[in-house]
């Protein structure tokens, strides 16, 4: 399919709208994604025409919408090519696919003194929840520093290994700098010491072609709002085998096989870590953003945002006093900046009233900061359907602001 701009954004109707009487430039897609009509009909749809709870239902509808939500399922299982739907897990985003895992996987397979290996440009997301277990088991994190152009450094990495390594919990784009971490190769140099890793895909799905088969990756975790779908679900891969091991999370409906005051056995893959009525609004949503970007071609996405992101890059750069936190060449969507002393917190604000909405602050990610040595940046990151136009106005604006600053 041809990658028509004019088309795509038609299919957008919020980036038709204006702020403070100024055409909308969205450039917040780190945070989340604007929704194609598409989606939004999907949810309509269903409310309207199939809704009722899923998999426990006799009746018409509610093997209609169960129907609908395992179809889902299939789709999330396809799109990143995992081998069977037993290993997709929904969850409400990243950051519970996360604490899943880090409370079934400590709880399981981790004894004090254990250790988790992370990186230095993890989002607070695949730091915290370690940390949680940490304080209660007694395990410990051990962090892969990286270089000043952002990149891991992959010696001290193999260096961090021991007998106590049990899990790498790693990012394979950074929200902050838009580095692609080598995780296929960080993956074989894990499993060579016999070590499962999680990937956090939260910043990569939306933006290139992922196969978790290829990369090897034990579990691969994605948030549906990140990826133009709706909010409040997400996906936990997990190998069969791994997910096997690890108990339930949530205790409740649908998770269970059978259930006496004595004894409760718990329900096959993947329901056993899907406590509750799931929803299944949500992953019809899901499913159908990522039809949506299948449709486009996740490779045609990568190569319109690379160019788009190369473009923003050298225009950026034009900018006397610009500061780009985030130099390595393999590189996503996501440029994170500071201008001369112009605080990003007054540049996000002023871009703000000019109708640009990025985003300023630590990012979720403050221990990057420190690494950087700075307390916050501006971040402009992009979407499937985002201009030169739109960078030529952040530029415009940044240099407005720039000028009022002096
Ligand atoms: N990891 C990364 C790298 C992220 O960018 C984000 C969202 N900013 C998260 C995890 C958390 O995602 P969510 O808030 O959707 O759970």
């Amino acid at each position: 399919m041809m990658y028509d701009i004019g088309k795509i954004r038609a299919d957008f109707p919020i980036l038709g709208r204006t702020v403070y009487g100024k055409p909308l430039v969205y450039l917040d897609n780190g945070a989340t994604t604007q929704k194609p009509r598409q989606v939004v009909e999907a949810i309509t749809n269903e409310y309207y025409n199939t809704n009722a709870n899923v998999h426990r239902g006799v009746h018409f509808l509610s093997q209609q919408a169960t129907e609908l939500h395992e179809a889902s399922r299939e789709t999330v299982r396809k799109f990143i090519n995992a081998r069977s739907t037993a290993e997709i897990v929904f969850t409400r985003g990243t950051t519970e696919s996360i604490n899943l895992l880090a409370a079934t996987f400590c709880q399981s397979q981790m004894k004090e003194g254990d250790e988790v290996i992370v990186s230095a440009m993890e989002h607070h997301s695949n730091i915290v929840p370690w940390q949680l277990q940490a304080m209660q088991r007694g395990i410990r994190l051990r962090v892969i520093p990286m270089d000043d152009r952002g990149c891991l450094l992959l010696d001290e990495y193999e260096r961090l290994f021991s007998p106590r390594t049990k899990l790498v919990s790693v990012t394979h784009v950074s929200n902050v700098l838009g580095t692609i971490n080598p995780v296929a190769q960080m993956i074989a140099t894990a499993h060579a010491h016999g070590v499962p890793v999680l990937v956090d895909g939260a910043q990569s799905i939306p933006h290139m072609p992922v196969d978790v088969q290829a990369l090897d990756a034990d579990f691969y975790v994605f948030s549906g709002h990140k990826v133009y779908g709706p909010t409040g679900v997400g996906v936990l891969y997990g190998k069969e085998d791994w997910l096997d091991k690890l108990p339930p999370y949530q205790g409740g409906g649908e998770m269970i096989q059978h259930v006496s005051f004595e004894k409760t056995t718990f329900n096959e893959l993947p329901f056993k870590f899907e406590a509750g009525t799931p929803d299944y609004i949500g992953t019809t949503g899901l499913a159908c953003a990522l039809d949506y970007v299948s449709a486009l071609g996740m490779d045609a996405i990568a190569a319109y945002e690379h160019e788009l992101t190369a473009y923003a890059t050298r225009r950026l750069m034009e900018i006397p006093g610009m500061r780009i936190f985030g130099e390595s060449q393999q590189k996503g969507s996501v440029i994170s900046f500071l201008v001369g002393n112009i605080h990003h917190f007054d540049l996000g604000t002023l871009l703000d009233r000019l109708g640009i909405a990025v985003r300023t602050g630590h990012h979720c990610a403050q221990p990057l900061m420190t690494r950087l040595g700075i307390e916050g940046t501006v971040r402009a990151s992009f979407g499937l359907y985002n201009t030169r136009e739109e960078v030529d106005a952040l530029v415009a604006g940044i240099e407005r602001v720039r000028k009022m600053f002096g």
